[in-house]
């Protein structure tokens, strides 16, 4: 199998299965007891904290452990309206259009609670309108929330611009950096946001893990009242996902770089192979984007019927659509950019990792080139039905 589907989720790195395993045997005391076991506990979630540190690009102390980047970015958003927060207390958040459904979904549920909550729509390139963004950044906003880098199209919002514009209207920034971790060499510190939300199985940690980063000196409320995590997150720790976590992250920060560049040929590829086929498209490729994704559709081609043939061929691949009961949905992403319902049901998206080889991608273009190729035909075949005199 062929697995080009890296931004759902990452492979659990070697390494991550045996520090888990590590945690689950020898480091099975309660970090918050005082005795010997409790205390084995706290040192391994100690290094788990560096070594995500390191990659995320932030101080040990910023990390504040959670259930992975859903609950980090619900703790973001809650934080931003608590009423605990010091004044003046502001209502509004402003959210891009191309947030993650379940970010969305949260953003509902605060309309109904009173907040208001604007979207900053994104160009046909899926970049941030930065004059828009500009428009709508009032000196009432408590947040503005984006993600670092798109899941679907892979491009990255320009972070530094944004959080200069909301710091100049005392309003924070938080970004959704789930897919730029282990893809991107922003860090954290460099980054000019408050706040980010990161998840470990994108990194090639275990699920169910991840971390809401806030910047020193910032009291965020906590989501889930407790002691854990300096009071920042009640629950006791997850430390066998935390150690997986961990291990992932010092595997990806050590290689990082040069897993970029080879990410960034390997797709290069991808998209010059598939730009051969009758009207391919690629989404945002004038735009920054990360080095492992590419979203591409096929004409009207429906992104189900190609996944359907790419995965009979042995090559695992994603659709921009969100599956529900009965069928898909077209992507709110490329209809963000501009794109018709029809075509937003086209978007087909291969998102590699630090395991794919040249060899697979070779393999994932005569796969796709014999897929799109029958589908046509077969649906030539369907509009033009031969005559029979
Ligand atoms: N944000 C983005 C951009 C994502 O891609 C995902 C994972 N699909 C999430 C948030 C949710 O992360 P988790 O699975 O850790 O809750």
């Amino acid at each position: 199998m062929i697995y080009l589907d890296h931004n759902a989720t990452a492979p659990v790195a070697p390494e991550a299965v045996i520090a888990m395993r590590d945690a689950l045997e020898r480091a099975w005391g309660n970090p918050s007891s005082t005795h010997g076991p409790g205390q084995d506990a706290r040192r391994l979630l100690g290094t788990a904290r560096a070594q995500v540190a390191l990659l995320v690009g932030c101080r040990p102390d910023e990390l504040v452990f959670t259930s992975g980047a859903t609950e980090a970015n619900h703790a973001a958003l809650l934080g931003a309206v608590d009423p605990r927060r010091p004044t003046p207390r502001r209502d509004r958040l402003v959210l891009s259009a191309v947030e993650h459904p379940a970010l969305l979904a949260l953003a509902d549920r605060l309309r109904h609670f009173g907040h208001v909550v604007d979207l900053l729509p994104v160009g046909s390139d899926g970049r941030i309108d930065l004059d828009r963004a500009d428009a709508l950044i009032g000196t009432d906003v408590a947040l503005v929330s984006v993600m670092g880098a798109n899941n679907e199209t892979g491009v990255c919002m320009p972070l530094a611009d944004l959080a200069a514009m909301a710091h100049a209207r005392g309003a924070l920034l938080h970004a959704d950096a789930t897919q730029l971790v282990g893809k991107s060499v922003l860090r954290f510190a460099d980054s000019g946001a408050d706040l980010w939300s990161v998840s470990a199985h994108k990194v090639g940690g275990p699920k169910g893990v991840g971390a809401l980063v806030v910047r020193k000196g910032l009291d965020w409320p906590a989501l889930l009242a407790g002691r854990q995590e300096r009071g920042r997150r009640g629950g006791t720790e997850n430390l066998p996902g935390i150690a997986g976590f961990g291990a992932a992250a010092a595997v990806a920060a050590s290689t990082l770089p040069a897993d970029l560049d080879r990410m960034a040929a390997l797709r290069d590829r991808l998209e010059s192979g598939a730009c051969g086929l009758p009207d391919a498209t690629v989404y945002g490729a004038g735009a920054p984007r990360l080095p492992n994704t590419s979203l591409m559709r096929f004409g009207n081609l429906p992104a189900e019927a190609v996944l359907h043939g790419l995965e009979r061929a042995g090559v695992v691949a994603a659709s921009g659509a969100a599956c529900h009961a009965g069928g898909n949905r077209p992507s709110h992403v490329l209809l963000a950019m501009g794109a018709t319902p029809p075509q937003a049901l086209g978007g087909v998206r291969f998102s590699l990792g630090r395991d794919t080889t040249a060899a697979a991608v070779e393999a994932a273009l005569d796969a796709l080139q014999a897929t799109v190729t029958r589908l046509r035909h077969n649906r030539r075949a369907v509009a033009e039905p031969a005559t029979v005199s």
